[in-house]
């Protein structure tokens, strides 16, 4: 901020808080935050799905079977449950509350997300993904677990570190580009250091947090421009929060159905792979059918 003497500047746009966008995935409901109309990325996040809280029974849980990725890293979290990630590197790894998996996708992997068998009771989380920048979108294919992950007292609570670096906790999960994504759990008001170059957005979990005046719950998603230090998070009633941000990304990005692309031309290519059950993406062992995919609305379009 200035000090005293310089001319009062404009300070930073104020949040702009929008409605999430309900949509199904494996027949739950999701609240997804992110991409919104008018704003595709924030920072290289370019997805955001809110999932549950949802009753995992016997028969009735989050089973996602065998489907492609390209071009991002699907980075997910749990406030509740267990889900089994398998993929086409053979990666077998449960995964539960305050752990992360981050999978890579560069030019292709397939996995599936399935219910353990072990839990039943509640599943909520988040499924993220960020885009790969062009110097690594079409490199190899990779998974990470991070079984604990670094957190830092902040006023009024605690933050976990998934990705990026927040008040002096570093995680060691991959980026590919200047990114954070943390969790806060807050009791009370919170002041959080931001990085100036970072756009962020905010998606609140659980409870209530107040952003310059404006609400925030579940369901809803706020967004910061460039250009601010911090962010005051008043705390209404104990809340957990993602905060996402990071450098805005190097280009304009193409998404549909589970490819992040920059042609019509390249998700096409990725269509007819994995219809073609082709050597790409290769092969999951699960108990799960593979996910088809409809073709590309500018392919019905055009009569193909
Ligand atoms: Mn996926």
């Amino acid at each position: 901020m200035p000090d005293g003497g310089d001319p009062p500047l404009a300070g930073p746009a104020p949040i702009e808080v929008t409605d999430s966008h309900q949509a199904t995935v494996g027949g739950a409901t999701v609240r997804r935050a992110l991409p919104r109309r008018g704003r595709r990325t924030v920072g290289a996040w370019c997805f955001a799905d809110h999932f549950g809280p949802a009753a995992v029974t016997e028969n009735a849980g989050m089973d996602v079977g065998p489907h492609p990725h390209m071009g991002l890293h699907t980075v997910t979290w749990l406030v509740e449950g267990q889900l089994l990630h398998r993929d086409s590197l053979g990666s077998e790894q449960v995964i539960r509350p305050g752990q992360l998996n981050l999978m890579t996708a560069g030019a292709g992997i397939a996995h599936a997300e399935e219910a353990t068998g072990q839990h039943l009771g509640t599943l909520q989380g988040i499924q993220l993904w960020v885009a790969q920048p062009d110097a690594v979108r079409f490199g190899s294919a990779a998974f990470e677990h991070h079984g604990a992950l670094p957190q830092v007292e902040v006023d009024g609570g605690v933050a976990t570190v998934l990705i990026g670096e927040l008040g002096g906790a570093r995680s060691t999960a991959r980026a590919d580009t200047p990114l954070i994504g943390a969790e806060l759990l807050l009791r009370s008001s919170t002041t959080v250091p931001l990085q100036a170059g970072f756009e962020h957005a905010l998606v609140v979990l659980d409870g209530a947090v107040a952003v310059d005046g404006q609400p925030l719950v579940p369901g809803r998603v706020g967004v910061l421009g460039l250009g601010r230090d911090e962010v005051v998070l008043d705390v209404r009633e104990r809340a957990r929060v993602m905060l996402l941000g990071g450098e805005p990304f190097e280009s304009p990005i193409l998404m549909w159905w589970n490819y992040v692309a920059r042609s019509r031309e390249e998700i096409d290519a990725a269509h007819a792979s994995w219809s073609q059950q082709d050597d790409r993406f290769g092969r999951v062992r699960s108990r799960l059918p593979l996910i088809p995919a409809a073709p590309p609305f500018w392919q019905a379009a055009s009569g193909e």
